[in-house]
C-alpha cells in the first residue's frame, strides 16, 4: 500500500466531535504507528528540501507534532505560530473567521527574519482560514512561504483558494 492509502485506511473519523455534525479527522492511529509516522515525515522532508526553505513554521496544536519532527529531519528550526495568549515574548498577531465567531493566532515578533524563505505545516487543511493567517503573519514579518504541506485536506470545503499563490501540498484528499 502506498503512503496515502495508508494514511487513508488508518485516519480515524470521529462523527460529531467537537460538536454536532462535525465529521474529525483523528490521526492519533497515525502517530502511534511508527513507521507510517515517519512515512509522512519522510514525505514532508522530501516535499520541502531543495526550496531553500531555512525554517519550518508550525501550527497549534497538531502541527507542531510534524514540523518539529520535518524541521530536526531537514536539520532547520522550527517556528511556532499559536493561539492567541500562549507565547511569552512580544507577538504579532492575526484574527480569522470561525463558523461562528472569530480566532486570533499570533508569533514572536522575532521568529523569523526580513527576506526568510519558509514552509508552514499542519495537520488538517480545512476552511483555511487558519493557514491564511498564519501566512499572513509570515508576510507580516517579512517572510514569504514557499510551500504549504498538510497531512490532509478537506478538498470539499475550498479551503485552497484562501491561501492564494501559495503552492499548497497535501498527503490525503478528502
Ligand atoms: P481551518 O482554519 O478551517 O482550515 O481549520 C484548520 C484547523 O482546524 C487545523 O489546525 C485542524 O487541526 C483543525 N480542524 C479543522 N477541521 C478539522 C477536522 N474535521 N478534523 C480535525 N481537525 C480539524
Amino acid at each position: 500500500m502506498d503512503l496515502t492509502a495508508q494514511l487513508r485506511s488508518t485516519i480515524r473519523d470521529v462523527a460529531d466531535f467537537p460538536k454536532p455534525g462535525i465529521v474529525f479527522k483523528d490521526i492519533t492511529p497515525v502517530l502511534a504507528d511508527g513507521r507510517l509516522f515517519r512515512g509522512v515525515t519522510d514525505r514532508f522532508a522530501d516535499e520541502l528540501k531543495g526550496l531553500g526553505v531555512t525554517k519550518i513554521v508550525g501550527i497549534d496544536a497538531r502541527g507542531f507534532i510534524f514540523a518539529g519532527a520535518v524541521a530536526s529531519q531537514l536539520g532547520l528550526g522550527f517556528i511556532p505560530i499559536r493561539k492567541k495568549g500562549k507565547l511569552p515574548w512580544r507577538t504579532r498577531s492575526a484574527a480569522y473567521k470561525l463558523e461562528y465567531g472569530e480566532s486570533v493566532v499570533e508569533i514572536h515578533e522575532d521568529a523569523v527574519e526580513k527576506g526568510e524563505t519558509v514552509a508552514l505545516i499542519d495537520d488538517v487543511l480545512a476552511t483555511g482560514g487558519t493557514a491564511a493567517a498564519a501566512v499572513k503573519l509570515l508576510a507580516q514579518c517579512g517572510a514569504e512561504v514557499v510551500r504549504a504541506a498538510f497531512l490532509m485536506e478537506l478538498g470539499f470545503l475550498g479551503g485552497r483558494s484562501q491561501l492564494g499563490a501559495t503552492p499548497v501540498v497535501s498527503l490525503v484528499i478528502y
